[in-house]
């Protein structure tokens, strides 16, 4: 008989293989005593565990394939950067030295000081960040315990072609794996916002994460079913259902080659409307893998990447050059520079020290709020995103507006700074498109106020979606209640496409929900015209929109928007996405 075995979804794609049930927890550890002549050689047993671990780390860095978006390599990065970081190198040795214990006890003494610190913090997404101290913990206690990167390799070369269920992976154990050809990753913790999770999504493996105690219902080596769109996992599937899957991936893969020769396509429907794709970048480095998937250019830069990781923030000059280092990368195409969206989800060292702690801070002091309250935080950038204009086509974006008296106190500043830099005789251009970001429900209302006072909106689904729906976007006891479909949402987008193409100006859409080819033809049925997505779905979202007739789609929109019932909206979705024998899976 079938068994269902229900998850999250964390990156789509069918996978049927036998599966392997894995181990990748904290390893037994034991404490013993050592004698004071003991204390030097166990110091420098540590030592050598640290430049091990060290090296292994940029071993993986170096398996990971060229085309993939850079926050694969700052995944692995993050954790090369605790392994210099104090907390996890001298403590320890402090440790072993006072307590005259094995190194291993001295790092999981410290695993634990270091875990209750992020257990007590108010942010989930730093309390989700521990699972990072974790891997990095017991990557030096398996290497400690001998276990060493060879092993670990070996281990996981033994995987290939297979499922691998496991309690946890760390984002070293996920590059690996899709190094050496498994064929799904399944994990009984973590949510969608987890590492392993984005980086699946990244290196394009099927994935599943927080499925509960799955590998107590799995056999080794039984073949079982993946389906990482739906966060299902099917056990002894019918034949039936084995059959239906198999089609499903053949399905999958010739749409996949057909996607390949679509780099150089443009991007236009069936029925000839032309459609704007652009990418969104984090780190300059996305921008090659961007324009060679054939994006028009960049339609969301987040500029907060530029801020981590340092004790103060970068100065005017610093931005002026990676913004003008951007522009001439993407020679001549265009690109929209997000301002400082930082708090909440995107916390940095080095600004607002001492600022008291936010009970609830998503909808606290964040983004363009925090902007305006800091200015000298804020007329840099402002300043730096001008003079990056004078380069190539630039256009400014305010994220979080939430009334038009911020928008009004930004275009001051802008004005006072595009003054500033006339007065000095430097160079910017004067009619720089400034837009607003719609994520928040009070801002989509009234998109038609917003319309009239700026040259271009985006709608930011992520948080569109968090503030509509009152759902913590990062946490994964609500993930269940996240719907980009629910009719509170769509109206919102609707209302915002349609105040922008009154107002005559263009509207794009930022969010994941541009970048999930399940959604396309339902926006292009909206009236959207400009889609920004993640490096990794341009050619998907590419395909579909060329593949879609806007004028058949329409229909099937509005009753989309009219169902009330989720199971039957999700069905009209189907119907859509199917319509003229195409694929959006
Ligand atoms: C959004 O909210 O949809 C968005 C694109 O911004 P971020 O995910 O950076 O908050
Ligand atoms: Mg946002």
């Amino acid at each position: 008989m079938t068994v269902l075995l229900q998850g999250i979804g964390a990156a789509k794609g069918v996978a049927i293989a036998p599966v392997r049930t894995i181990e990748r927890g904290q390893p037994e550890i034991r404490e013993y005593e050592l004698t004071p002549k003991q204390v030097r050689s166990e110091l420098a047993r540590f030592r050598r565990a640290l430049k091990a671990a060290r090296a292994e780390l940029k071993h993986v860095k170096n398996k990971i394939p060229n085309d993939t978006a850079t926050d694969v390599a700052a995944f692995i990065d993050t954790h090369l950067l605790m392994l210099k970081d104090s907390a996890l190198t001298s403590v320890p040795m402090e440790i072993i030295k006072e307590r005259r214990c094995n190194a291993e006890w001295a790092l999981r003494l410290q695993r634990d000081a270091v875990v209750s610190v992020f257990d007590a913090m108010d942010d989930e997404y730093l309390r989700t960040r521990k699972d990072d101290v974790d891997h990095v913990v017991n990557r030096m206690l398996r290497i400690l315990l001998q276990r060493d990167q060879n092993e670990d390799d070996q281990l996981i070369s033994h995987l290939s072609g297979c499922i691998v269920v496991a309690d946890d992976l760390t984002p070293a154990d996920t590059v690996l794996m899709q190094h050496h050809g498994v064929a799904a990753v399944v994990t009984e913790f973590g949510g969608p916002l987890s590492h392993t999770a984005i980086l699946a999504r990244s290196l394009r493996i099927p994935a599943i994460v927080g499925l509960h105690a799955a590998r107590q219902y799995l056999r080794d080596d039984e073949v079982v079913i993946v389906d990482g769109r739906q966060g299902v996992m099917l056990v002894d599937p019918s034949r039936a259902i084995l059959g239906s899957f198999k089609r499903k991936q053949k399905e999958i893969e010739r749409f996949r080659i057909e996607r390949q020769k679509l780099r150089r396509a443009r991007v236009m429907t069936s029925d000839g409307e032309r459609i704007g794709l652009q990418a969104n970048v984090e780190l300059p480095g996305d921008i090659q893998t961007s324009t060679s998937a054939g994006a028009d250019g960049v339609g969301l830069y987040r500029t907060e990447f530029l801020f981590m990781n340092r004790p103060e923030p970068p100065d005017e000059e610093e931005q002026f050059d990676t913004y003008r280092h951007l522009v001439r990368a993407l020679k001549g195409a265009p690109v929209t520079i997000r301002t400082l969206d930082l708090g909440a989800d995107k916390q940095v060292d080095g600004v607002r020290p001492g600022a008291p702690a936010s009970t609830n801070p998503a909808l606290g002091m964040r983004a363009v709020r925090l902007c305006l309250k800091e200015p000298e935080l804020f007329t840099p950038q402002i300043r730096a995103i001008m003079r990056a204009s004078a380069h190539g086509p630039v256009r400014m974006m305010i994220p979080m507006l939430s009334n038009i008296q911020e928008l009004h106190q930004v275009l001051a500043l802008v004005k006072q700074c595009g003054n500033q830099l006339l007065t000095a005789g430097v160079d910017f251009d004067e009619s720089m498109p400034i837009g607003a970001m719609i994520e928040v429900p009070a801002a989509a209302l009234c998109a038609d106020l917003f319309a009239r006072h700026v040259d271009f909106m985006s709608i930011g689904t992520n948080d569109l979606i968090q503030y509509t729906i009152a759902i913590d976007r990062i946490d994964d006891e609500v993930n269940y209640l996240y719907d980009p479909l629910h009719p509170a949402v769509l109206k919102l987008i609707h209302n915002t496409i349609r105040a922008g193409y009154k107002a005559g100006i263009p509207v794009a859409m930022c969010g994941e929900m541009a970048g999930d080819g399940s959604y396309t033809r339902l926006l292009l049925g909206m009236g959207l015209k400009e889609f920004s997505v993640h490096p990794n779905a341009l050619l998907e979202v590419k395909q579909i929109i060329n593949q879609s007739h806007i004028g058949k789609v329409r229909k099937l929109t509005a009753r989309i928007m009219r169902t009330a019932k989720p199971s039957n909206r999700a069905a009209l979705l189907d119907e859509m996405n199917n319509m003229d024998g195409s694929n959006s899976y």
